[in-house]
C-alpha cells in the first residue's frame, strides 16, 4: 500500500453507527481500489460516552482525534439522555470536539441530484450546486451575553426594567480566515462568491464587507457579490442555482444552511465538514441528528455519511479521485432507483419500495 490515512471514527447515537459503518464500508472499498490504507481508530463520544464513563466527551477521545488524520462523525444525543445536566448532555461533546479541534469553518454543500429532483419542496429547483462557509467559532453565540434584573444599574449609569443581551464580534483575524477558506474554495468551483451581512444595520457587518473587498483584490478571477442576509434568504428561493460558496458569520449560516439543506430535499443526503488551521484534523458528518426513530431499525439513509467520508478524502487528502468515485457511485446507485424511505417520492401511478441501510450500502460498494 502507498498511502495511509488513519481516520477516528466517532459513531455516537442513535443511527450514529449505523450510518458511520455504512461509510466506513464505502470508504475502505473505495481506498482499496487505489492502493490506499486506511487505519479506522473507533473513540466514543455523545450520550454513548455517558453511559460508559459519565461524561459526553473523554478527554481520550479528545487526544486520539487530534491524533488521527481526520475525524468521521455519526451523531449525539437522544431522549435518553434527555434529562442529564446541561453540562452533561450528549451535544456538548460536539462543541469540545470544534473546541478541542480548533475547527472555525464549516462547510456545507448543498446539491440537487437529477435523479431526487421531486425531493425538492420548490416546483423547479433548477441544477442547484452551492456550498455554505458558516463562521464556527465566533459571533452572537461566543459574544458577552447576560441579564440586568429589573432595576439593576446599567452601564450608562440608568436603570430599566429586566434586560437580556449578547454580542455580535468578530476581530480581522477570525473574518480574514475564513474569507480565505471560501476564496480558495471558489477558485477551486465556479469562482462566484457571496458574502452574506447586514452592513446597513451591524457594524460588525461592515467590517466583514471591507475585509472581503480587501481580500477580493487577492482573487481577481473571483466575482463577489455581497448581500444582505434577509435578500439572501429570499434568493436562495427563488434563483438557488445561481449561487455557487456563500460565506458569512456563525448566526447567519445557522440559519441559511438549513434553508439550503431543505430546498434540496432530505437530511438524509446532506454531508458536512468542519475545519480549522492546515495540518489539523477536519471533522466530518452528515447535517442530521441521531434519529432515534430510526435507530437499530436498518433504515436511515447512510448517504450523507457516504458523501461525508468523500468529502474528507477531498478536502483533507487532496484524494479527489476517491471523493470523485464515491459521489458517482451515490448518483449510479440512485439512478439504478435505489432509495431509502426517507427519499421515496412517489408520482402519480408509481411505486417504489424502500430499501435499508445496508442494501443502500450494498448498492453504493457495487456501483464504485
Ligand atoms: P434528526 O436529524 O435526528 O431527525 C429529524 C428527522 O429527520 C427525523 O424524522 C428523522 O427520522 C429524519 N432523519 C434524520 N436522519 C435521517 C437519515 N439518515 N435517514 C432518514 N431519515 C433521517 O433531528 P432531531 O430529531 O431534531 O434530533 C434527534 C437527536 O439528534 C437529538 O438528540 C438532537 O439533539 C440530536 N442532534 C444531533 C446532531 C449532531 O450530532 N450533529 C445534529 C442534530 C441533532
Amino acid at each position: 500500500m502507498s498511502k495511509k490515512y488513519t481516520i477516528a471514527v466517532i459513531p455516537g447515537d442513535g443511527i450514529g453507527p449505523e450510518v458511520t459503518s455504512a461509510a466506513v464500508e464505502v470508504l475502505q472499498a473505495a481506498c482499496a481500489q487505489r492502493d490506499i490504507e486506511i487505519e479506522i481508530n473507533e473513540l466514543t463520544a455523545g450520550g454513548a460516552a455517558i453511559d460508559k464513563f459519565g461524561i459526553p466527551l473523554p478527554q481520550e477521545t479528545i487526544d486520539k482525534a487530534k491524533a488521527s488524520d481526520a475525524v468521521l462523525l455519526g451523531a449525539v444525543g437522544g431522549p435518553k439522555w434527555d434529562n442529564v445536566e446541561p453540562e452533561k448532555r450528549p451535544e456538548k461533546a460536539l462543541l469540545g470536539l470544534r473546541q478541542g479541534l480548533g475547527l472555525y469553518a464549516n462547510i456545507r454543500p448543498a446539491v440537487v441530484y437529477s435523479e431526487l429532483m421531486d425531493a425538492s419542496p420548490l416546483k423547479k429547483p433548477g441544477n442547484i450546486d452551492l456550498v455554505i462557509v458558516r463562521e464556527l467559532t465566533g459571533g452572537i453565540y461566543f459574544g458577552k451575553n447576560g441579564v440586568y434584573q429589573s432595576g439593576d444599574k446599567l452601564p450608562d449609569g440608568t436603570t430599566k426594567g429586566k434586560i437580556a443581551f449578547d454580542t455580535e464580534s468578530y476581530s480581522e483575524g477570525e473574518i480574514n480566515r475564513i474569507l480565505k477558506i471560501a476564496f480558495e474554495l471558489s477558485m477551486k468551483r465556479r469562482k462566484k462568491l457571496t458574502l452574506v451581512d447586514k452592513a446597513n444595520v451591524l457594524v460588525s457587518s461592515r467590517l466583514w464587507r471591507n475585509l472581503a473587498s480587501q481580500m477580493s483584490f487577492d482573487y481577481p478571477e473571483v466575482e463577489l457579490e455581497c448581500l444582505y442576509v434577509d435578500n439572501c434568504a429570499m434568493q436562495l428561493i427563488s434563483r438557488p442555482s445561481s449561487f455557487d460558496v456563500i460565506v458569512t458569520s456563525n448566526i447567519f449560516g445557522d440559519i441559511l444552511s438549513d434553508e439550503a439543506g431543505q430546498i434540496v430535499g432530505s437530511v438524509g443526503m446532506l454531508p458536512s465538514a468542519s475545519i480549522g488551521a492546515p495540518r489539523t484534523p477536519g471533522m466530518f458528518e452528515p447535517i442530521h441528528g441521531s434519529a432515534p426513530d430510526l435507530a437499530g431499525r436498518d433504515v436511515a439513509n447512510p448517504l450523507a455519511s457516504i458523501l461525508s467520508a468523500a468529502m474528507m478524502m477531498r478536502t483533507m487528502f487532496g484524494e479527489e479521485e476517491v471523493a470523485a468515485s464515491i459521489e458517482l457511485a451515490v448518483k449510479k446507485a440512485l439512478a439504478t432507483g435505489a432509495r431509502t424511505s426517507d427519499i421515496t417520492f412517489i408520482g402519480e401511478g408509481e411505486h417504489i419500495t424502500p430499501i435499508g441501510t445496508r442494501a443502500m450500502t450494498k448498492t453504493v460498494i457495487e456501483n464504485l
